[in-house]
């Protein structure tokens, strides 16, 4: 890479697909049935050795599918990360909170391995497979532990558990509310959108803010996903988009695979404008109706499936080729300043 392509700072490892859980809008359609998708301690290697040498990568997130199944795995690979000089981030569903010891001895040895925060999902699907009382418990273990520790909610028009929910519940009074640690929790709502069915799903208009925008996740972020492949963000629909699925780790040049995936005119032009305004571009060349999605990544799926809008962007291109490139340029500027 050189320095007019933007660095990735963040390297995401996607460590299986099997899950705990089933949630019905799972967008790696995660399971417990998926068994034998782990990835193998010489892989994750592999990948964060070529992590290492890429120079700018900070944090590493270890997530899935469910990444405490192979608590092990999980634990060596995080040692692994440290020790290579990366921030940690896990993220979880908290199935393991099944009581407050044993969540705090999980935590307490995951602190002591290296991690240095975590994530956890919750919500009315989640809460199907994972009472919310284990994200609860887990949540106040990990604080307790000092760890930076967030809480996913997830949010639309239909779903009865809300954030107050959480924070409203027995166990946050008791072991959270006004104790030291407490600011250490964040509790947030998470955009729950519909991948495999055609249910439409109404949103505040707040949570909906950045489809607008440019996305910097495509080159912000490198990922190893379960079956070895190097993907170019950790993106919602990253495993329906065939082109960010940049090579196999382990026969690869992992400095290489990112040159080409940044020299890609149309993610360049992701990168720049978002994928909603590129499917809103493109349909006016096409004549196609403009679509509406919730989320940026349904719209770049869309837009990398549909073949009439591929065709529409290869004759028309250079219309606006100039533009994008001299708006690129400058946004790597600022983004590599920021992120070195
Ligand atoms: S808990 Fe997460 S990974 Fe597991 S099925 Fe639900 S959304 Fe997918
Ligand atoms: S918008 Fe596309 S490139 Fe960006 S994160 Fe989503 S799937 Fe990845």
């Amino acid at each position: 890479m050189n320095d007019l392509e933007p660095k990735p700072r963040t390297a995401a490892i996607l460590m299986t697909y099997q899950c705990v859980a089933e949630c019905d809008e799972c967008c790696f359609s995660c399971s417990p049935r998926l068994k034998g998708t782990s990835l193998n301690f010489d892989t994750i290697k592999n990948f964060l050795n070529k992590v290492k040498e890429l120079g700018n990568v900070k944090v590493v997130v270890f997530s899935g599918g469910e990444c405490f199944i192979e608590f092990k795995l999980l634990v060596q690979s995080i040692k692994y990360a440290h020790d290579l000089g990366f921030l940690t981030r896990c993220v979880t569903n908290g199935f393991w909170g099944t009581s407050l010891e044993s969540a705090r001895k999980r935590v307490k040895f995951l602190k002591e391995s290296g991690l240095s925060e975590i994530n956890f999902s919750t919500g009315d699907s989640h809460q199907k497979f994972v009472p919310v009382e284990n994200v609860l418990r887990c949540s106040i273990a990990s604080i307790e532990q000092g760890l930076l520790t967030c809480v996913a909610v997830e949010t639309n028009s239909s779903k009865k558990f809300k954030v107050e929910d959480f924070i409203n519940h027995s166990l946050y009074s008791k072991y959270i509310k006004n104790k030291k640690y407490s600011k250490l929790l964040k509790v947030m709502p998470t955009i729950w959108v519909s991948f495999h069915t055609d249910t439409v799903y109404n949103f505040d208009k707040s949570i909906l803010k950045g489809n607008d925008d440019g996305c910097d996740g495509i080159f912000d972020t490198v990922a190893l996903e379960p079956r070895g492949d190097v993907v170019g963000c950790c993106g919602l629909t990253s495993n329906d988009i065939s082109e960010l699925h940049l090579g196999k780790v382990i026969d690869s040049n992992l400095d290489e695979l990112l040159s080409v995936h940044h020299n890609d005119f149309l993610k360049i032009w992701i990168f720049v404008e978002g994928p909603k305004k590129i499917v809103e571009t493109a349909s006016k060349w096409s004549g196609e109706p403009i679509p509406n999605f919730a989320h940026k990544c349904l719209y770049c799926a869309y837009l990398y499936n549909d073949v009439s809008l591929l065709e529409a962007i290869k004759a028309h291109y250079l219309e606006i080729r100039e533009d994008i490139l001299k708006r690129y340029l400058e946004k790597v500027i600022v983004f590599n300043s920021i992120n070195t």
